[in-house]
């Protein structure tokens, strides 16, 4: 991949002293030499000695559309021109727009729409909504899990590496998709599975003292790996929690607006029973801006007794951005692209990499794919993926990591991929998985 000139900057090892002597440990930053991004267009980014990158990660799942979409920065720098500013107390054309769209947009009917500036933030207002409705204060989540860094999304989290306090939320024994191989689960078909999961939702739920609220799940888990559960399980989830009351709050942060390529959101693979009764959506659809929110039946929406608002949730810069990225989206179709480059992009990786013994599982749907490492002895191999993040960005390739042990590279570029883009990244990480192979244990 070629390099093209950037603006300067200060050097990146000076500001990562800065960086460590006044930001907190916990706050990791990718990298042994960490990266100072400078501007990015397209699918690229450059650093601040002006080498460029192919983004496979979309910033961090944020770029959903392109790096300085025009339409994008043209309704923002509009906007910003005029106020920057107003707060929910008032009236703001785009957030009306911006809310009427993604209402229509849910699958929820008589859908209700509150803004919020971050996944977590939508998560802790979905949680305050569905508690207040039902009454109670148990939620239900999944193992391995990440749903934010609020005292109660760490709670609901099952992710224990992301989770420093233990506000214990209910879990099943559910595992997603590529943890099956191993384990309890080893060898089940998808509905064998599906129905040993049913199975345990339905045992928890008898051990429960009161009611339970609602259960939150990710449809694809992002942090925990992009693993896939069987598509349905969640139908069959609902099936067993609708019958006791209980509230099912998709977390399409990382799934939303036509990622997975199949489905405009992640719940569509498990609408046998119907549509979810919250969606909390951020990251994508603000391209970069924070938008984040969480969708409503008004019955639930409703509930609240007390007055809610917020003061940057909504911000009418960050509503123009939404709108004008939403508009991009839908009328260029990127889903079917999602659905196009990224089958074709698995595919090519699943080739490339066949024979691989680092490589366990290429896995993911439409542009959200999870390769997992392991060591020779199968155990997860974390530092492979340390190793691989290094040796891509040496070939001009950003990617992402997870997974409960950290072993999983993530690859989710903004859904404007193209086939050739996709086909560089993938001969890239051919040539640095091919090196991993000599050091992996
Ligand atoms: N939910 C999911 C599924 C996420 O992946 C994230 C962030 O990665 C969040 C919630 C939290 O979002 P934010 O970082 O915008 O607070």
């Amino acid at each position: 991949m070629t390099s093209a000139p950037g603006p300067g900057g200060s050097p990146a090892t000076h500001l990562h002293a800065r960086h460590r002597a006044v930001m907190p440990e916990w706050l990791s930053l990718y990298y042994r030499e960490p990266l100072e991004l400078t501007h990015g267009e397209g699918r690229h980014v450059w650093d601040a000695r002006g080498r460029r990158y192919l983004d496979f990660f979309g910033g961090i799942l944020t770029t959903m559309t392109a790096h300085a979409l025009p339409e994008v920065t043209k309704a923002v720098s509009e906007q910003a021109g005029r106020i920057l500013h107003t707060s929910t107390l008032y009236l703001d054309r785009h957030m009306v727009e911006l809310a009427e769209r993604i209402a229509a947009l849910s699958g929820i009917p008589d859908a209700r729409v509150f803004f919020t500036t971050s996944g977590t933030e939508a998560n802790d207002a979905a949680l305050l909504l569905a508690t207040s409705y039902r009454r109670s204060n148990q939620i239900l989540a999944m193992r391995n899990s990440y749903h934010g860094r609020s005292f109660s999304a760490v709670g609901i989290t099952g992710n224990s590496s992301w989770s420093p306090t233990s506000l214990s939320p209910l879990q099943t024994l559910y595992v997603h998709g590529g943890v099956r191989t191993s384990g309890p689960y080893a060898h089940l078909s998808d509905a064998d599975f599906t129905a040993a999961c049913v199975a345990d939702l339905t045992d928890m739920l008898g051990q429960t003292h009161g009611r339970v609220a609602a259960l939150i799940a990710e449809p694809v888990q992002g942090v925990g790996g992009f693993t896939s559960p069987p598509d349905g399980l969640y139908a069959a989830f609902r099936e067993v929690l609708a019958e006791r009351g209980i509230l099912w709050i998709t977390d399409e942060v990382q799934t939303g607006w036509g990622r997975t390529g199949d489905h405009f959101w992640g719940w569509q693979a498990h609408a046998e029973h119907g549509p979810p009764d919250l969606l909390t959506f951020a990251k994508g659809i603000g391209n970069g801006m924070s938008v984040g929110g969480v969708v409503a039946r008004a019955e639930v929406m409703n509930c609240l007794d007390a007055n809610s608002i917020s003061t940057f949730g909504g911000s009418p810069v960050t509503m123009a951005a939404g709108l004008a990225n939403l508009t991009h989206l839908l009328e260029h179709d990127l889903q079917g692209n999602a659905r196009r480059v990224g089958g074709l992009l698995i595919e090519r990786l699943r080739a490339v990499t066949a024979g691989f013994p680092a490589v366990r599982e290429v896995r993911g749907r439409g542009l959200m794919i999870g390769i997992e490492l392991v060591e020779h002895d199968g155990s997860p191999s974390p530092e492979a993926a340390s190793l691989v993040l290094e040796l891509a960005r040496e070939e001009g390739l950003l990617i992402g990591k997870g997974g409960r042990e950290a072993n999983v590279l993530r690859i989710a570029p903004p859904l404007s991929l193209t086939i050739t883009e996709a086909e560089e990244g993938a001969a890239a990480l051919e040539t640095v998985l091919r090196q991993v192979q000599f050091t992996i244990a």
